[in-house]
């Protein structure tokens, strides 16, 4: 499934800027958390959630979670040879 970051834009629409960044399904205009958006508002790779100036939506954010966790880079799995031991020291 693919996610898309969409603007939500403040009170005064475009013109005000965006207010917020919201996750929407493929190349839909409502946001996961139920939210309709401008279809014409400025969309982002999913992959800029979180590292956007502007705050992005905590719903949308828990829903991303849930459906496309590789997105984080740290749940990618490491390159063979780097694995890091994890068990406790025993002594
Ligand atoms: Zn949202």
């Amino acid at each position: 499934m693919m996610h898309r970051m969409r603007a939500e834009y403040a009170a005064g629409g475009a013109p005000a800027g965006v207010r917020l960044w919201h996750m929407v399904r493929g190349g839909g205009s409502v946001a996961m958390c139920g939210r309709e958006l401008d279809a014409a508002a400025p969309a982002r790779e999913a992959v800029d959630w979180g590292r956007t100036s502007e705050i992005c939506c905590h719903t949308c954010g828990a829903y991303l979670l849930r459906e496309a966790p590789w997105l984080a880079d740290e749940h990618r799995p490491r390159p063979p040879g780097e694995e890091r031991e994890t068990a406790w020291p025993t002594g």
